[in-house]
């Protein structure tokens, strides 16, 4: 019988998926690619199932899955083809699988999370907007199905590397934590004055000075709202009510977060910004494997930063903060907005100062609802990106 480790990569083509290709690929005696999926180019999907030769590759339509099909017979490539949401779900869930790395860009990836999920996978969590969207109920699955959920988001990863992972309960007062400190680089425009956001183009937004990202997220990195979001992320993974976290500006993102603690010990996890570290570890967890990340050097280094947030010039993470302490669907409704605005921004529609000014106003435009069950939570989700879509088209 086989001792390796079956994993569907979703999102493959994707700046995380990339770097689980390639620490999968560094340890070919422990791990085999199961499926691999992409929503577009999907030529270079095609090279990466002639590198990884996955028994399934996921596109989104027939077009693309005759395209994708063409290319691989072609080459004698044995992977099989699949097209559509259905076909996610099924390589995130199926009886073949042992891990999923979610990294799909957005509320497109909630679905086929879910689907691992409650199929009782291990998880390595990406997609931090599946979790924001739908916290409450995405945490009661994965306490259903046992689930092994361990995040990628690098902060998130510091921070369970920072907890105690024998701990008879999750609570962390009984653990002795006193605060979460979610670190910050502060992005692109950390310096900059409010007047010169206000002309931020798309290419200077998706710049990040230390991490290399796929475009949404660099946009959200840049607004704060990435923080925002890792905020709400932070309270499901952990347990944490708000005031349990404090958010920290650190310009070098070499510290990627800490854990305070009531005796004074604060314990924080470093390294070069690299996401294949937290891949490497959610991978190999509770052990450790080689991640193909250069030595982190304080020396060259030589200083650290810390300040707190401008949140007047950044006004996104407290959006975040309110929606989180409203509760219900009030993060699906931030989310949603936010993928409209950053959308729109990206398109050359809206300038990167009214992102903020339109998720404020969705939330103030939308209810805050129970967010018991994924009906629910889809129909939140739908109604803030067509309230978000007329605010764009009225800017
Ligand atoms: P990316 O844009 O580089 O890649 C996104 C992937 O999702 C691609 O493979 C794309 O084909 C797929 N995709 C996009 N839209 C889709 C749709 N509608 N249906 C199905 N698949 C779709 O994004 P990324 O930077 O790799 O980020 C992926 C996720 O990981 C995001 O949620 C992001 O917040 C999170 N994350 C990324 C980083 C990072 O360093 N890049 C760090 C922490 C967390
Ligand atoms: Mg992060």
């Amino acid at each position: 019988m086989s001792t390796l480790s079956n994993v569907t990569v979703l999102g493959a083509t994707g700046s995380i998926g990339l770097s689980t290709l390639d620490v999968l690929a560094r340890h070919p005696d422990r791990y085999q690619v199961h499926a691999l999926s992409a929503h577009s180019r999907i030529d270079e999907l095609a090279h990466l199932c002639l590198r990884h030769q996955p028994r399934y590759a996921v596109v989104p339509n027939d077009e693309s899955a005759s395209y994708l099909t063409q290319i691989l017979q072609a080459k004698g490539c044995q992977t099989e083809v699949l097209a559509g949401a259905e076909a996610l779900a099924q390589v995130a869930s199926d009886a073949a699988v042992d891990t999923v790395m979610a990294a799909i860009v957005g509320a497109a990836g909630l679905l086929p999370t879910l689907a691992a999920v409650n199929a009782g996978k291990r998880v390595l969590l990406a997609n931090k907007e599946a979790l924001v969207m739908s916290g409450a109920l995405f945490m009661q699955a994965v306490r259903n199905s046992g689930s092994v959920l361990l995040p990628i988001d690098s902060e998130h990863n510091a921070i369970f590397q920072c907890l105690p992972h024998d701990a008879a309960s999750r609570d962390l007062t009984a653990n002795g934590v006193e605060k979460i400190v979610l670190t910050a680089s502060g992005g692109p425009f950390r310096t900059w004055t409010l007047e010169q956001l206000a002309s931020v183009t798309p290419a200077q937004a998706v710049a990040h000075p230390n991490w290399s990202m796929g475009r949404k997220i660099s946009v959200d990195s840049a607004t704060l709202m990435n923080k925002g979001l890792e905020f709400i992320e932070a309270c499901w993974l952990f347990d944490a009510k708000p005031s349990d976290i404090e958010v920290l500006v650190h310009p070098q993102s070499v510290i990627h977060s800490m854990v305070r603690y009531h005796d004074g010990s604060v314990i924080a996890q470093m390294g070069n910004p690299d996401m294949r570290t937290p891949i490497a570890h959610a991978l190999a967890w509770p052990h450790r494997i080689t991640a193909g990340v250069s030595p982190l050097d304080l020396t060259h280094i030589a200083q650290l930063n810390f300040e707190a947030p401008d949140t007047i010039k950044f006004p996104c993470l407290v959006l975040a903060q309110s929606a989180i302490a409203q509760g219900g669907t009030m993060p699906t409704t931030l989310n949603a907005a936010n993928e409209v605005a950053v959308d729109a921004f990206l398109r050359g529609k809206l300038a990167f100062t009214a992102i903020a000014q339109v998720i404020e106003q969705v939330m103030n435009q939308s209810e805050c609802s129970a967010a018991n069950d994924l009906t629910a939570i889809l129909a939140a989700d739908a109604e803030a990106r067509v309230r978000a879509s007329h605010l764009v088209k009225a800017c």
